[in-house]
């Protein structure tokens, strides 16, 4: 799923979205109106101005306006794959947005159709909105069964030619936007935080204007703003949980307001005050297995509560799971050249997982399917 929707001529993706007379649009008109009134995806109608299909990317000129009714489950309906839309507002910089990459993060969407309500046809910027990967919001998932994880595709000759991702690439790049933001939550608990991959002073405004706490990486290298971060500044927005906190997304929220309103990306110094930044060192792997809380005879139990210690410095001897054998799964350490560096950072001895040096963790999940999606967590070090 997900993959198979038509390009060119024919639709081909059975459901109903009238996307399929292959008639190549430009940039789209200069509409000050964002909004359609029923003509496009969704309509059915075969025929629909203002789109058209890349790759398995679909790409409109318009925002349906069905697109504030929907949630994120229901909004394949009118998205059914990787959807660019492509908002002009005359003479206004450009700005890229994209969310739901991940399909069970839903903060960026929930902002975006509030903020995009309130800015009626009034938009502050012209805004390319990635919807990225409706179908396994659908089904509440990060990704699809066997689907590859949408924000590791970015990347790797092979597998970005072979992908939707490419054209979107292209189609963003050609735009030459301000800036790109990519809106994700994290699994575990915690504060919101920022995202860079490339330490300079317009990355640092766009993550320090969200949060003091900035995490820069380089691996993993497939993410979207490793690709868009070579050419433009760009940012990941961890917003905290999905659920259970109005807080955030009007955190988020204003951020967006006040950055689509500007003329020119800030800058801000790597060692301003009050700034947090972390340098990513390592990834934490499990498997086999495990799981949060008492895992029965066998296996690994970590503790359920520790995402509660993201972005705290950890003392040595910490303890993080308890064991009876290590033939029954794996708890693996290793750094951004791969290399297995488990031994630096954990003591597994007697049945138990203990931090061996103190480091600050981020990104932990207490779900097993996030866990074994991606990893348990990353380990920085204070730069
Ligand atoms: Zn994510």
């Amino acid at each position: 799923m997900g993959k198979g929707n038509g390009n060119g001529n024919g639709n081909g993706n059975g459901n109903g979205n009238g996307n399929g007379n292959g008639n190549e649009v430009g940039t789209g008109a200069d509409n000050p109106s964002v909004f359609a009134t029923g003509a496009g995806a969704g309509t059915g109608t075969g025929d629909a101005p203002g789109s058209k299909w890349t790759a398995d990317l679909l790409i409109l000129d318009h925002l349906p306006k069905e697109f504030f009714q929907l949630g994120p489950q229901e909004l394949h309906q009118l998205f059914p794959g990787p959807t660019l839309i492509r908002l002009l507002s005359s003479q206004r910089p450009w700005f890229f947005v994209s969310t739901l990459l991940h399909g069970n993060e839903t903060t960026g969407l929930k902002a975006l159709q509030q903020l995009l309500m309130e800015y009626g046809s009034n938009l502050p910027c012209s805004l390319l909105l990635l919807i990225g990967n409706p179908a396994a919001a659908a089904q509440g998932l990060r990704s699809l069964p066997g689907q590859l994880d949408q924000n590791r595709i970015w990347a790797d000759g092979a597998l970005l030619a072979t992908s939707w991702a490419q054209a979107l690439l292209k189609e963003v790049l050609a735009h030459q936007p301000m800036a790109a933001i990519d809106i994700h939550n994290t699994t575990g608990r915690g504060e919101p935080y920022s995202v860079i991959t490339h330490l300079n002073a317009e990355h640092m405004f766009l993550a320090r204007e969200f949060s003091s706490n900035v995490v820069h990486f380089r691996e993993p290298h497939t993410t979207l703003v490793n690709a868009l971060g070579e050419h433009i500044p760009s940012v990941v927005l961890e917003c905290g949980p999905s659920e259970g906190d109005e807080k955030r997304k009007d955190h988020l929220l204003h951020y967006l307001k006040a950055l689509f309103s500007r003329s020119n990306i800030g800058q801000t110094s790597l060692v301003e005050p009050g700034l947090h930044l972390f340098e990513s060192q390592a990834r934490v792997f499990v498997g086999g297995r495990f799981a949060f809380g008492p895992q029965g005879s066998g296996g690994l139990s970590l503790d359920p509560d520790l995402d509660l210690n993201n972005f705290k410095l950890l003392a040595a001897g910490q303890l993080w799971g308890t064991y009876e054998s290590r033939k029954d799964f794996e708890f693996l350490v290793r750094d951004t050249q791969g290399q297995d560096v488990t031994a630096q950072y954990f003591d597994l001895s007697n049945g138990e997982i203990r931090v061996r040096k103190p480091f600050v963790p981020s990104l932990i999940t207490t779900s097993v399917p996030a866990a074994q999606e991606d990893c348990l967590c990353y380990i920085m070090k204070r730069i």
